[in-house]
């Protein structure tokens, strides 16, 4: 099996695994009185200090959630409902857990931006900046686009931000560049910021929502008053502790989990710019100095479902864009902003520090096979 959809899910890393033995035996609720209890919040307290040294924040600054869909929830509405006043402003290239939630504030009355991307899925930033009012309250960009990989200079977009309005709220939804790409909220003046467990080798159902001391968020959920209320409810403990080994193991390697990548989306965008194809030659959507997490290509004349089902006949997996928006098409080709007819044949693929070259070697005769299996079938 050659795994090459990381950007929709990772397989758990070992560390997470070795880490999730041992927090069995940690089993007291935190918000518990003896022992027991103490041990388990001090188990966590250990987890969200790690966990807030990778973007430069303090631990008292981390909320846990159940992932990134309720962290980016808790940020918008969250910073909306304690705020209520001014324009929000976000670009159309947005996850739609970030785009649904502004959809969302539009219909209850609020003025809502939404920037239609660049061409390439990068963020407009003349654009952005030139939406930013004295009324503005909340700016919500992606570090690290799921679909195309288009990487954001994401502490210069928030420094912009706050040079235009410096009571702007920033924040962004990094769960495609947490412990993958430096990002340090202090020095980029972001506010919150949202990350998830499953990206990066740990479980799913865990993620994180950074905010910054003295911002205020209203909870979404009213409950026993855990994490100082902005998100109550009893930690997953064993989900917390598995997430903080994993982001520990990825940061600690990220010059060298970025060179590995580097190597295979490399060596992958080279292989499609050539025209190695028998039919029509592939088109690299991905833009020049996108994340080398993400390869976004087009195969023009094949519909990326067929693709996807031929490459998996070879056990080689690779998605047809997000897997969260998959069974949305209509959404897909206003987010990304790409051509429509690339749009509609475009495959991701999507790497851990874990494939190889050679890997990608194997899926580009793959590619081929199917390629020429398709031409067959079709006539
Ligand atoms: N934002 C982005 C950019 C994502 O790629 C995803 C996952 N596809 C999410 C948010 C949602 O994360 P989760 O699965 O943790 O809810």
């Amino acid at each position: 099996m050659i795994y090459f959809d990381n950007a929709a899910t990772t397989p758990i890393c070992e560390e997470a695994k070795a880490e999730m033995l041992r927090e069995v035996e940690i089993f007291g609720n935190p918000s518990s009185l003896h022992g027991l209890g103490l041990e388990a919040e001090r188990y966590i307290l250990s987890a969200a200090k790690g966990l807030a040294t990778i973007i430069g924040a303090s631990a008292n600054e981390l909320f846990f959630t159940s992932g990134a869909t309720e962290s980016n929830n808790i940020a918008i509405f969250g910073a909306v409902g304690s705020y209520r006043r001014g324009r929000i402003v976000t670009s159309a290239a947005e996850h739609p857990s970030v785009i649904e939630p502004f959809k969302a504030l539009r219909d209850k009355g609020f003025e809502v931006v939404i920037i239609p991307p660049k061409e390439n899925g990068e963020v407009d930033l003349a654009q952005l900046i030139g939406n930013i009012n004295e009324e503005t309250l909340l700016v919500s960009v992606m570090s690290v686009n799921n679909e195309t990989g288009a990487l954001c200079d994401i502490e210069g977009v928030s420094r912009a931000v706050k040079d235009k309005n410096k009571n702007t709220l920033f924040h962004t939804d990094s769960v495609q560049a947490f412990a993958k790409h430096e990002i340090n909220v202090s020095r980029g003046k972001i506010d919150l910021l949202s990350a998830s467990g499953h990206k990066i080798g740990a479980p799913k159902g865990i993620g994180l929502l950074y905010v910054r001391n003295g911002v205020r968020v209203k909870p979404l959920f009213f409950g026993g008053g855990q994490q100082n209320a902005i998100r109550p409810g009893t930690e997953n403990t064993i989900g917390i502790g598995a997430f903080a080994a994993a982001a520990k193991c990825a940061h600690f390697n990220i010059q060298a989990n970025l060179k590995t990548v580097g190597l295979i989306n490399d060596f992958l965008r080279k292989t499609f710019e050539k025209d190695i194809f028998f039919t029509d030659k592939a088109l690299v959507n991905s833009p020049k100095g996108a994340s080398p997490y993400i390869l976004n290509v087009s195969f023009p004349k094949i519909k990326p479902e067929i693709l996807m089902r031929l490459l998996e006949e070879d056990g080689v997996y690779v998605s047809t864009g997000a897997a969260c928006s998959s069974k949305r098409k209509s959404g897909n080709s206003q987010r990304r902003g790409l051509m429509k007819e690339l749009e509609e044949s475009s495959i991701r693929f999507s790497f851990s520090p874990r494939n190889t070259v050679e890997q990608a070697g194997v899926v580009v005769g793959c590619i081929k096979r199917a390629l020429m299996k398709f031409n067959f079938r079709e006539g």
